[in-house]
């Protein structure tokens, strides 16, 4: 079977160095089993969107010279494949309206950022009217996977998360959703991302699995933190990676990644430290960490 990866961006502002981390991941990991690597832009939340946000991404991709090898996926444009979806998750039974606010919902007990649902409207069923949420009844169960980078990881998800949206009161349709069913869709066999997603995949896992979906392998590489431990990104104010020459950028993500790049002055050309990473990609070498801090 080839190897699909896919990098899979969302529109909210400027490529930074952390998601350059998922791309160059990604992208290595596929290219070094001579496999095919995809842009998927997940442009299903407007109101989050930064307008000409994708088109910057994408050149600063280019610029690093990350070429993707099918048409890019736009997630806005597939909203009959989530219909689909759901349509099939409703004929097993596993949807519900939920009128709770989030307010309500995040009023209850909060673990590690995530709200734990309570099961408030569970038995209220599911019709189609009203301006309700849609969530997935989760079923009481471990979910656990080894990923390649944290090893194994296993969640209870009806105790640590509960059931979980899938489109929102206002219509949107859900991350979780929308990703399970792109890598479906797009036959990924590996996801390689940052390990703030690594809890969000046991959901993922579960809506494969109520769907009939394959589940793809998952690397959940650390990802890069100020020095607060924050995670880069718009709201920490990341700076954008095209205001830094590509070569400098792609070495000090190649360091980042533990693969003990030359220093920049020893490459004359991008061609050249592609063809150092590619022959020297190790995904071993990735720290099995959550989070580092970089300057
Ligand atoms: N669109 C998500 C993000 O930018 C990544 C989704 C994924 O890789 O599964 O954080």
């Amino acid at each position: 079977m080839t190897y699909r990866g896919r990098f899979a961006p969302s529109p909210t502002g400027p490529l930074h160095f952390g998601s350059l981390i998922s791309a160059v991941a990604s992208y290595l990991q596929a290219k070094t089993k001579s496999g095919i690597w995809l842009v998927r832009i997940e442009d299903i939340d407007p109101p989050r969107e930064v307008p000409g946000s994708s088109d910057s991404i994408l050149r600063t991709l280019e610029q690093h010279h990350l070429f993707w090898d099918e048409e890019i996926c736009y997630q806005s444009q597939h909203s009959d494949r989530y219909l689909i979806a759901l349509s099939s998750l409703h004929q097993q039974s596993k949807l519900f309206q939920c009128k709770c606010s989030r307010k309500t919902v995040m009023g209850n007990q909060q673990r590690a950022g995530i709200s734990i649902y309570p099961g408030t409207c569970r038995e209220k069923g599911f019709s189609e009217t009203g301006h309700t949420s849609t969530r997935v009844i989760v079923e009481t169960q471990t979910i656990s996977f080894n990923d390649k980078i944290q090893g194994n990881y296993q969640q209870q998800l009806a105790e640590q998360v509960g059931d979980f949206v899938l489109r929102r009161a206002d219509g949107l349709f859900a991350y979780q959703l929308a990703v399970v069913v792109d890598d479906a869709f797009q036959q990924i066999t590996e996801v390689v991302r940052g390990c703030d997603l690594l809890d969000n995949t046991p959901r993922q896992i579960l809506l494969q699995r109520y769907l009939g979906f394959n589940t793809p392998t998952y690397a959940h590489h650390p990802v890069a933190t100020n020095a607060k431990g924050e995670k880069l990104s718009k709201q920490t104010y990341a700076r954008p990676a095209d205001e830094t020459p590509p070569m400098q950028n792609l070495v000090k993500v190649l360091d980042f990644l533990g693969q003990n790049p030359p220093p920049e002055s020893e490459f004359s050309s991008l061609s050249e430290l592609w063809e150092w990473a590619t022959t020297h990609w190790d995904i071993n070498k990735i720290p099995r960490q959550s989070g580092i801090p970089v300057t």
